[in-house]
């Protein structure tokens, strides 16, 4: 099997025409996880005799003519969304024993679907991060360079795609935790609309703003896994009850259609690294022959990290109160109730999750509740409404995805505030619940990965994929990690 021009869509015509089994591809991918993981440390969790029992189920449903959309196709799981009878922690030493007792609801689509699950990728703790160096348990390194971050929070599921350990995976992302490491391990990555895909057996983080989304190693191959698992669940009250489109058919129909698209002045000015912009300045010169190209601004951006910082960790402290060490996971030694709890959350917590709880109690409290709550949920308003005005004069966005190539781990775990900036072109869009995407669009001298990010408005995520895999089509990037 060649490993490095495989995609989900071609393994699966393999596997139709009864080319190759199931199990054996279940095992050239446990092999090759055997031998790649140790060296990147993606995963928390894989199961090999769980694998080989799914395989040969696909198997059974192959032969029986009952094969799904994914039947055979092997993938992972960020290690915060539930499959029943399997191990969640979220990277998180509270959670380090729990077993989740149901199937999220985009793992019961996945497997109607006979998709294979090779194991639960490794995270920032409670996807609190942009590096995964936040894990409880160990870092995963880029397979670019060894030496740098793969970024966060879902880095396991980037590295994981990137080394062909698994064909695509999920993550979740809210604040860039899909799309930045995405961008740094040379991957695709789709944060979909808000309330598009069911976030009923996501590990909440900040519930306004997390979304579940796909990661693949093409355009074709994201635009399939959001088939499956986009649409509307009645379990999540804030699932969208809108008809879904066929996301594939759409972008292979629409690979002409020309564009107006906006590059905001706000993120391509400053701090932006020169060879990011250099990569990027050639993106927009190939598209600006096809579609119109045009300057905007979105003047709110610069606020966009101090009121996420306040946003997402309010949310936190309230979704986090639930590990007290009495209902989940952990429990410490204590003597009496208060100390359980306290003893429980002390050690049960690490460092960046204790300094979110912290942060958004505060901002919660009362008398300064209107000071910085109140006053965050308004700046959000403004920022929603930069991005409203924006998509009245244009149809979709282009900008960068991250300031900055991958980072060397080490680099930033010691100033917070450097590591929170590095999100600074994703969280926005979080704020604003839009659709977008990352795509790599070139390397940089030193071979490290750069993506583009695309942002639509609400429920046009069809119109991001199309742009996305028009880009894909003109660049013709085939990247493949060192490593590999
Ligand atoms: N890096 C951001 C944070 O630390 C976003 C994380 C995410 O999207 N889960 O909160």
């Amino acid at each position: 099997m060649d490993l490095k021009n495989i995609t989900i869509l071609s393994l699966y015509s393999e596997l139709k025409e009864r080319r190759i089994s199931c199990r054996e591809v279940a095992q050239v991918f446990l092999e090759h996880v055997r031998k790649v993981d140790p060296k990147v440390r993606a995963f928390l969790y894989v199961n090999e005799e769980w694998v080989l029992k799914q395989a040969e189920e696909a198997d059974r449903r192959w032969r029986e003519g009952r094969a799904g959309a994914l039947e055979g196709i092997p993938i992972s799981i960020k290690d915060n969304i539930l499959i029943k009878g399997h191990p969640t922690t979220c990277a998180s030493r509270i959670l380090a024993n729990y077993i989740a007792p149901y199937d999220a609801t985009v793992i019961e689509r996945l497997k109607r679907e006979g998709a294979i699950f090779l194991g639960k990728t490794n995270m920032d703790e409670f996807a609190m991060g942009s590096s995964t160096e936040n894990s409880a348990f160990h870092p995963t390194y880029n397979p670019w360079d060894l030496e740098r971050v793969p970024g966060g929070s879902s880095g396991g599921s980037a590295v994981a795609v990137s080394t062909r350990m698994g064909l695509g995976s999920l993550g979740s992302d809210t604040g860039g935790s899909i799309r930045q490491p995405a961008s740094f391990c040379g991957v695709v990555g789709m944060k979909p609309t808000y309330g598009l895909v069911s976030r009923f057996g996501l590990v909440a983080f900040a519930s306004s703003l997390d979304q579940i989304g796909p990661f693949a190693l093409d355009v074709e191959d994201t635009a399939l896994l959001l088939n499956i698992i986009a649409g509307f669940d009645p379990r999540d009250s804030t699932s969208a009850d809108i008809e879904v489109p066929n996301y594939l058919t759409f972008i292979r129909e629409n690979v002409q259609q020309k564009f107006v698209i906006g590059l905001p002045r706000e993120y391509f000015s400053g701090d932006l690294d020169p060879e990011v912009t250099k990569i990027l300045e050639e993106v927009i010169k190939a598209l600006s022959e096809k579609h119109t190209i045009k300057e905007i601004n979105l003047p709110h951006t610069k606020y966009s990290i101090a009121t996420y910082y306040i946003v997402a960790p309010a949310e936190a402290s309230s979704n986090l109160a639930r590990y007290d060490g009495i209902k989940y996971g952990f429990r410490a030694d204590a003597k009496g109730l208060i100390d359980l709890y306290k003893k429980s959350r002390s050690l049960g917590f690490g460092k960046e999750v204790k300094r979110r709880i912290m942060l958004g109690t505060y901002a919660l409290s009362a008398g300064y509740y209107d000071a910085y709550y109140l006053k965050a949920s308004k700046v959000r308003t403004l920022i929603k409404e930069d991005f409203e005005r924006a998509f009245k004069e244009v149809d979709l966005i282009l900008a960068p995805t991250t300031p900055t190539p991958p980072f060397k781990i080490g680099e930033k775990t010691k100033d917070p505030l450097q590591m929170y900036l590095s999100d600074i072109f994703t969280i926005p869009v979080n704020l604003a619940g839009l659709p977008a995407i990352s795509i790599p669009v070139g390397l940089t001298a030193e071979r490290l990965p750069v993506g583009a990010q695309i942002i639509g408005p609400a429920f046009r995520d069809e119109l991001v994929l199309t742009l996305a895999y028009q880009i894909e089509k003109t660049l013709c990037l085939k990247l493949t990690p060192p490593i590999l």
